[in-house]
């Protein structure tokens, strides 16, 4: 599944590209596909964006969205597998082709792929950011405005109304398992299994100790080890584990090769050689090591 580090990859790669483009026509290709769509139809030639002209492409946690010349915004949540592709040749298309957006100038498309149909494309009015201030006076759509700032955002001051600190107290005030709490949007958006793992192996953090139990200088550990690894990713282009996650020129990401813990059951650590143990948790698995990684 697409995580921060994937869905910031597929972001930073629409930007140069989509803004100034103009909406020449939307065509939903699955009835999935739109089925978290609160506002006008998208499949109507009248919704309100055809004729609209792209302003920017931004992100929070796992959600994409397109702002433009008028009060909407279109969402795009990748979901499972997820992609957006901007084919050179309309030849050249996807069994799973879920919908597709014609601009008036250029001539590429963008389309939108996803083989298990969880992802969807919305349009919304904006609403007035929670999480913004004063400062930085954001507009978001608004099906995800109980979503909390993601890490990136915490960690560069970009949403003022949450920092560094109140991030870290938030967390230990939880009594859940700490991977419970990071995989919770609510409380810090963009972290999923893999670079939950990830931060926990980095972190030395069992995946089910107490996040009560933990004191403040581990949870600084833990999310300073979440913003390094997601910053590498972002680096690497995202990790393809499944094949399922693309970036938008179709090429797969890097970050693979680099995982410590996530998909490594079986071998060695590679801090103290101990082999990595997989365990079943909330109906997915958590992958760490049993030495590094002990229970609080
Ligand atoms: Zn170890």
């Amino acid at each position: 599944m697409p995580e921060l580090p994937e869905v910031e990859t597929v972001r930073s790669e629409l930007a140069p590209w989509l803004p100034k483009k103009k909406v020449a026509a939307i065509r939903i290709l699955h009835p999935r596909a739109t089925r978290r769509n609160t506002g006008p139809s998208l499949r109507s030639a009248k919704n309100p964006i055809i004729g609209g002209e792209i302003n920017s492409v931004n992100r929070r946690g796992k959600f994409i969205w397109l702002t433009f010349d008028r009060p909407y915004a279109l969402i795009i949540h990748l979901g499972m597998s997820g992609q957006v592709l901007l084919p050179k040749s309309p030849a050249a298309l996807s069994p799973h082709l879920r919908a597709r957006i014609e601009f008036t100038n250029g001539k590429r498309e963008l389309h939108f792929i996803d083989q298990r149909t969880f992802g969807y494309l919305a349009l919304e009015e904006l609403v007035e950011d929670p999480f913004a201030s004063a400062e930085f006076d954001g507009q978001i759509p608004r099906s995800i405005t109980h979503i909390a700032p993601d890490l990136l955002e915490v960690l560069n001051g970009k949403v003022l109304a949450r920092s560094h600190k109140e991030l870290n107290a938030m967390i230990r005030s939880r009594k859940s398992e700490i991977k419970r709490v990071l995989l919770n949007q609510e409380v810090v958006s963009g972290v999923g299994n893999i670079y939950a793992d990830e931060g926990l192996w980095s972190a030395k953090i069992h995946p089910e100790t107490r996040a009560h139990h933990l004191t403040e200088r581990e949870v600084d550990r833990l999310l300073n080890a979440l913003a390094t690894i997601m910053a590498r990713a972002i680096e690497a282009g995202g990790t393809s584990i499944d094949e399922q996650y693309k970036r938008v020129n179709g090429e797969s990401g890097y970050f693979d090769v680099e995982l410590d813990a996530y998909g490594r059951d079986g071998e060695p650590c590679s801090r103290c050689g101990t082999l990595i143990q997989r365990l079943r948790f909330m109906n997915r698995s958590s992958h760490l090591c049993p030495k590094c990684q002990k229970k609080g």
